[in-house]
């Protein structure tokens, strides 16, 4: 499998300011693979997140987008490949009805009107929401909001989609929702995603984590070496899913768990 997203050697300072942001980060994330960038507040996640999408770029180190090395000359071909989701779905929407919006982006990459029609049909389909054409976008809940905006985002066919806090501001109805979406996304379309949360359950579902902490990856590894780490991320900032912390508080009573039970399911599954 090929390197999507390739950082290398990245140290990163906002323009005027002294403090290193990011040191020496070096991160690949793989076609096809889902990657969950964790941490507490400040520790860097979204200013890597801005490396990738070109609104910065490092005074050292590279950073190489589908195989295409991103500078100044390259961002636009190099944008074409990432989908970005943000935290607040209201701020994301542009037009009055949920198929307005989705066309929105098309429409400014001068997609002709019959390939525009079918592929707001299909990225709709995608994210379940075909049935909602004609709503306005803000009468949706938390949850289909965020799907809509994630159909705007494919309509667009990008390789790479990031996820920066798109469930921060969810209900766990919505969030389960937005987690499952990228669970088919990743198994029917092979696409390469990036969420990048402080939300473990989140991460969880993840095929590998990175940990952040002060500019710097702390870690990094499959769900399963992470939640090993137990009170080194919740030292780290990081609040623990709540099987997990259930298991902990079980595991010191006596009552004995499966190390690994990263789910509410595999919880209640070990203790009946
Ligand atoms: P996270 O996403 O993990 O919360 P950020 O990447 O937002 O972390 O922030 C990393 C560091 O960069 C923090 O110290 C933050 O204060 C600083 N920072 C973020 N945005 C800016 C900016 N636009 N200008 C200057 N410093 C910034």
């Amino acid at each position: 499998m090929s390197n999507m997203i390739s950082l290398e050697n990245i140290t990163f300072k906002y323009p005027g300011t002294e403090k290193e942001v990011l040191k020496n980060i070096s991160i690949s994330i793989k076609e096809g693979e889902w990657t969950a960038i964790v941490g507490h507040n400040g520790s860097g996640k979204s200013t890597l997140a801005k490396l990738m999408n070109g609104l910065y770029f490092p005074e050292q180190g590279t950073v190489t987008i589908a195989g295409i090395q991103l500078n100044e000359d390259t961002v636009w071909d190099t944008r074409r490949h990432i989908g970005m989701v943000f935290q607040n779905p209201d701020n994301q929407f542009v037009g009055t009805t949920v198929q307005d919006d989705v066309a929105f982006g098309l429409e400014n990459h001068g997609v002709p009107q019959d390939i525009m029609v079918e592929r707001v049909q299909t990225a709709l389909k995608q994210v379940k929401m075909d049935d909602f054409l004609n709503q306005e976008p803000h009468h949706l809940s938390g949850g289909q909001k965020q799907r809509v905006a994630m159909a705007s985002v494919l309509a667009l066919r990008p390789d790479i989609i990031i996820l920066d806090e798109a469930t921060s501001m969810l209900d766990p109805a919505g969030r389960a929702e937005v987690i499952e979406l990228v669970r088919e996304l990743k198994r029917e379309e092979d696409m390469t995603v990036l969420s990048i949360t402080h939300d473990l359950e989140e991460a969880a579902k993840a095929d590998r984590i990175i940990v952040m902490n002060q500019g710097e990856v702390y870690r990094e590894g499959t769900p399963e070496d992470i939640f090993a780490m137990g009170q080194e991320l919740v030292d780290l900032g990081l609040d623990l899913p709540f099987p997990l912390k259930m298991a902990h508080v079980l595991t010191e009573k006596g009552i004995p768990l499966k190390q690994n039970a990263l789910t509410e399911e595999e919880l209640v599954n070990e203790l009946w």
